[in-house]
């Protein structure tokens, strides 16, 4: 077995160019040294690509025997197969038990069902704490914390089986763990960052609600919040400025904010923040909670609306017709009875209101989006729940409408194709991210046996193997 482990390769998806071959820094050279120069550049360069080639050819890949195969979700499943991965990509995918030749490795899963690797495209890494606990954290611990959390919370993430994340808004930490593993510098899944989350002043993602007015004082002003057309723009640029692939603003005020569930957001606001990120070629998700939020939201042209937790039939019929996301994040239900179980002082009585208001409304909008065939991606709003227990949305998904296989492929095909990475993660074919997963027994006929995965491989490294 640890002779088996040591021929993983190891990860590191996006090691950087070894090489920067500027060209600015030759001026004032004689005109031969230049090109002499540049010869001998170009000369180790094709050595350099022949290294590359012949330690490809030599590296040896790895064969996953697969008893059941979910290939493509919502396709038919597939019996006994054979995955072959090379680095960090699938190289092919085969029926039957193909032997390994000498050298490669071979992971054994044929007791299994093996799937791609999960996506979660509604998570905040920085935090789990939540409640009076997480407004505590903000004043009392620096914020060079949150980068380490994000990490610990990536991994168990990770661990969990989702490879992918779309974390939707922090002060950053998250921007920086997302670099730390394209880096290899940390392990933790693929992260696609929306930097900070956009508000009005005062609206959901005003950090300095629930402050006095002397921290306020002493607060720089947030780079998240806008107010008029030209202020929304610029918020939009910052962001990306920073980072940001995708861009999160909310409409509407929040449970867990004590904002409110009501529009927080004016037509042009909301228009101009979605005009720019479209401009700059960034999918925008929209916190929304009320109807009125959501179809705000939907006029300005967002790519996905989060929670929406009150539809009527008129949103389902628009996101129907436009091709809008809906991204449940049911699980924060779990994340608020936890919390009051453990202490019912919990949360501030204001937020404690809307939070007894959003449990029992719960799952109501996915029982109208689901018949009218609105696409779902799978989200959680880790962070308000616990991360590291995604999968426990699963259970939601299918108590409020859902087939499994429906809510398999909402965690992967679609939310791959969401997350504008359909071509990279979302199935196993050859060519895509080695991103596969195995659990045991049958997750279309018990979706919950997808809270217990047994293996996880991510861009082609072995994060957890079965104990044999
Ligand atoms: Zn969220």
């Amino acid at each position: 077995m640890k002779s088996r482990r040591q021929c993983y390769p190891s990860l590191a998806p996006y090691v950087p160019p070894a090489c920067h071959c500027g060209g600015g820094a030759e001026q004032g050279q004689p005109f031969d040294k230049l090109r002499a120069n540049r010869v001998g550049m170009i000369r180790n360069l094709v050595l350099l690509a022949a290294a590359g080639l012949s330690s490809a050819a030599v590296a040896a890949p790895t064969y996953i025997h697969a008893g059941r195969l979910m290939a493509v979700p919502g396709q038919a499943v597939r019996g006994a197969s054979t995955i072959v991965v090379d680095g960090d990509r699938i190289v092919s995918v085969s029926a039957g038990f193909q032997a390994p030749p000498a050298g490669a490795a071979l992971v054994d899963l044929r007791d299994r069902t093996v799937l791609p690797g999960l996506i979660d495209a509604h998570v905040h890494l920085a935090s789990d704490r939540g409640g009076e606990a997480g407004l505590l954290s903000f004043v009392r611990e620096e914020p060079q914390m949150n980068a380490l959390e994000a990490q610990m919370n990536g991994m168990k993430t990770l661990r969990a089986g989702f490879t992918t994340v779309r974390n939707l808004g922090d002060d950053g930490a998250t921007l920086a763990l997302r670099e730390a593993i394209k880096r290899g510098w940390v392990q933790g899944p693929r992260i696609v960052d929306a930097a900070s989350s956009i508000s009005t002043t005062g609206g959901h993602m005003d950090g300095r609600g629930g402050l006095n007015d002397d921290l306020v004082a002493h607060l720089p002003s947030p780079e998240n919040l806008c107010d008029g057309v030209d202020s929304c723009r610029k918020v939009v640029r910052r962001q990306i400025d920073r980072g940001a692939d995708v861009i999160k603003f909310a409409t509407t005020g929040g449970v867990n904010s004590g904002t409110g569930l009501a529009t927080r957001m004016e037509e042009d606001e909301a228009r101009a923040l979605v005009a720019t990120a479209h401009a700059y070629g960034r999918k925008v998700a929209v916190h929304a909670h009320g109807a009125d939020g959501i179809k705000l939201a939907l006029r300005a042209g967002a790519d996905s609306i989060e929670h929406g937790t009150v539809m009527d039939d008129e949103i389902v019929r628009t996101m129907k017709k436009q091709g809008t996301y809906y991204v449940p994040t049911l699980s924060t239900v779990n994340g608020y009875l936890e919390r009051l179980a453990a202490n019912p002082n919990a949360y501030a009585p204001d937020v404690k209101k809307q939070i007894d208001w959003r449990i029992g409304v719960t799952g109501q909008s996915l029982l109208k989006a689901v018949p009218a065939g609105v696409k779902i991606a799978f989200g959680t709003d880790a962070g308000v729940s616990k991360h590291g227990r995604n999968a426990d949305e699963f259970e939601l998904l299918v108590k409020y409408g859902m087939t499994p296989a429906e809510a398999i492929k909402a965690a992967t095909v679609n939310a791959a194709d969401l997350l504008g990475l359909a071509s990279e993660v979302g199935t196993i074919e050859a060519g895509k991210s080695a991103d596969i997963i195995a659990v045991t027994g049958d997750p279309l006929a018990d979706v919950r046996v997808l809270k217990s995965v047994g293996f996880v491989m991510a861009r082609g490294a072995v994060i957890t193997a079965p104990a044999r």
